[in-house]
Order: C-alpha cells, then structure tokens, then sequence
C-alpha cells in the first residue's frame, strides 16, 4: 500500500477471483466457465476489419444490443443496461441503491460483501438454513438493498420466483436486486416481474451460459427509472463501458440463441450424469440449477480434496469460509473432462485410503 491510498479504502478487501494459472495445462473447473466456444456466427463476426473499426469509440448507448436483448427476453429497451460483465452492475447497484443498507445471505457471491465494504454500506448478512437453502420471510419488510444470486452460488440453489416476489412486494421502497448469473441452466427467471414492479433489478451475464467470459459482458432489467439511474452512474465513470468488438459479439449471440440453448441442456445433462456419480462415491451433492455441483465426502477432508485434485491437474474452486470449507465447488465441463474428474476422484480416494 502506498501512503497515498485514501483511508477509506485502506482497509479494504478485494475480491479474490478463481485462480487462473499459467503453470500447466489444468481441467479448469474452477470459474464456472463454458468448455464450449461461442456460437461459430460468433467466432467469424470477429473479422479484421472490425479489429480496425476499434480505432473510432463504442457506441456508449450500446443501442443495438439492447434492441436485440429487449427483443429476445420480450421487454422494452428502456427496460435494458448493458454493462462490462454484470460485475461491473453489480457496482453500479450497490453505489446507486445502498444508501439504506444492505442485505443478502452468508454464503453467497463473495462479491456483495466487497461492494459494500467499497461503499461504506452497512452489510446484513443473514444465514442460509441448515440445508442451505434461503428462507425468504427473514428478507420481507427489510427496507434495504437487497440482493440475492438464483440460483445462489456456491451451493447451486434456487428460490421459487413466487417468494422472490413476496420480497421484492414487501420491501416497495428499496431495490431488490436478483442475480441471474446461472439461470440459463434449469432456473427461473423472476424477469417477468419487472413489469408489476419497479423496484426490481435482474441481472445477467454472457460469462457462463453465452460462452464468453473473456468478453466482458454483463446486462440487467428493470423499469425505466431504474435503469435511467444506473445510466447517470455509467455516464458518470466511464460511458464508452463495453468496447466496439464484446458489442458485436454480442449482439451475434443473441442471433445465435439456439446454439446456446443446446450447449445449455449438454450442461444440465452433464451435471445430473456427474451427480450420479459423485453420489454413487458417497458424495454429498447439493441440488443444483447452475453449470456447477458444490458438493462434500465424509472421507476426506475439503481442504485436502481441492489440493489433491489440483496436483492430478483438475483445478476445482475451495472456499475457507468454516461453514462451506468441507465442501468444492466443480463446474461443470465436457463430458469427457467430467469423466476424468470421476477417474480422478476415485485414484484420489483410493491414495486417500
Ligand atoms: C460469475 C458471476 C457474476 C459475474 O460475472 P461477470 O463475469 O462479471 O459477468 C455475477 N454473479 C454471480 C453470482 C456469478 O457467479
């Protein structure tokens, strides 16, 4: 830290992303990225004459991929900001609809809790139930910005839309911000709420189910006020946010909705095949609707399991929060990437014995 560093900011924790090692060749199932490449129409957008188009700005109202997002997901435009992966609204949110407080579960997207810290927002952090799953009543009536991942991470599992509309109901004067990073895997989206109700905010990500987590691209729904707000953040940091060629692939995926739609049910297939697996070796597994299992093994510890993984070359995601730390978190890859993962396991268990 350098002596210049504004106090505020010298306590401050940083998010600690998913390792992502240059060291060897791993099985990456660490960041819960595809294993599939975007959509081939995607792939041959990226041509060089857009590479030379980089030399004049991005459209910083980023009209045409949302016009294509709003047509695709049946909402007006005004509904629609598109953003530098939905950490960067995610910021935005925080900055813009904190001020009351907020809230969200202990065991959720590690993420939460830094904005609030970089804010100076006073964080309730209520625990998920002994099975893990979130009780919507403790989020009713709160009057504070809440905010919850459903499916949640890293535990995989969802709240039915009708109960997040019993919060974003009982909370009419603060936002409610829902992260649908994983819906695209067997959730439900709460996006037809948004137009009952203006103090919703959903976001989402190409990062997992569109295949482009190195494009940077996030997005979010809400009503036109909303919106218009996180706009007036935008414009305030940096409003040429997404640059010209993410924009472009962007819009080219949503041309190329089926593909992702297909790559979507291999995942979901891929993870009830591992499930199996996993729980035919007597792992638990929680139930998940997200393109990663968290799942634990009386026979080893946590700890010990993601190191032993890494060694054999599968990088798995292990968190040290005591509540969670029996437990990895393992995306779901190729077929045969989860093959070897269960061939590994089971050489690891047997070492182990
Ligand atoms: C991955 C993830 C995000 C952010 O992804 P971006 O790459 O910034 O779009 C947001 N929320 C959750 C719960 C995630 O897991």
């Amino acid at each position: 830290m350098s002596r210049f560093l504004n106090q505020q900011y010298q306590s401050l924790e940083a998010y600690t992303p998913g390792e992502q090692p240059r060291d060897m060749q791993y099985i990456k199932l660490n960041t819960n990225e595809s294993p599939y490449p975007p959509a081939p129409s995607v792939v041959e957008a990226m041509t060089g004459e857009q590479v030379e188009l980089l030399r004049l700005y991005s459209d910083p109202t980023a009209k045409g991929l949302k016009d294509k997002l709003a047509g695709l997901y049946g909402v007006k435009p005004e509904n629609v900001f598109i953003s530098n992966g939905s950490d960067e609204v995610l910021n935005f949110a925080f900055m813009a609809f904190g001020g009351n407080g907020a809230v969200f579960p202990d065991i959720s997207y590690g993420f939460y809790e830094v904005y609030a810290d970089l804010y100076a927002i006073n964080a309730e952090k209520i625990p998920l139930e002994s099975d893990f799953s979130i009780d919507y009543r403790k989020y009713c009536g709160k009057n504070k910005l809440v905010v919850i991942a459903n499916p949640n991470a890293p535990t995989g599992m969802t709240i039915p839309v009708w109960q997040i509309e019993e919060i974003v109901k009982s909370n009419p004067d603060s936002l409610v911000l829902i992260d649908e990073a994983y819906v695209d895997f067997g959730g439900e989206t709460c996006l037809p709420l948004i137009g009952t109700y203006d103090n919703l905010l959903v976001t989402r990500t190409y990062s997992k189910s569109r295949c482009l987590a190195g494009g940077r691209l996030g997005y979010a729904f809400g009503s036109p006020a909303v919106i218009a707000d996180l706009e007036k953040i935008k414009y305030s940091t940096n409003p040429y946010n997404i640059n010209r060629l993410t924009l472009l692939l962007g819009e080219k995926t949503v041309e190329a909705e089926s593909y992702y739609q297909e790559k979507c049910r291999e995942i979901e297939a891929t993870r009830a095949w591992t499930t199996q697996q996993l729980a035919g070796l007597g792992f638990t597994v929680l139930p998940s609707k997200a393109n990663f299992i968290f799942v634990k093994t009386d026979q080893m510890d946590g700890g010990e399991l993601y190191k032993k993984l890494k060694e054999k070359g599968i990088l798995v995601r292990h968190f040290t929060n005591p509540r969670i730390c029996q437990f990895n978190r393992v995306t779901i890859g190729t077929k045969q990437q989860m093959q070897t993962l269960i061939d590994t396991v089971k050489e690891v268990l047997y070492e182990n014995q």
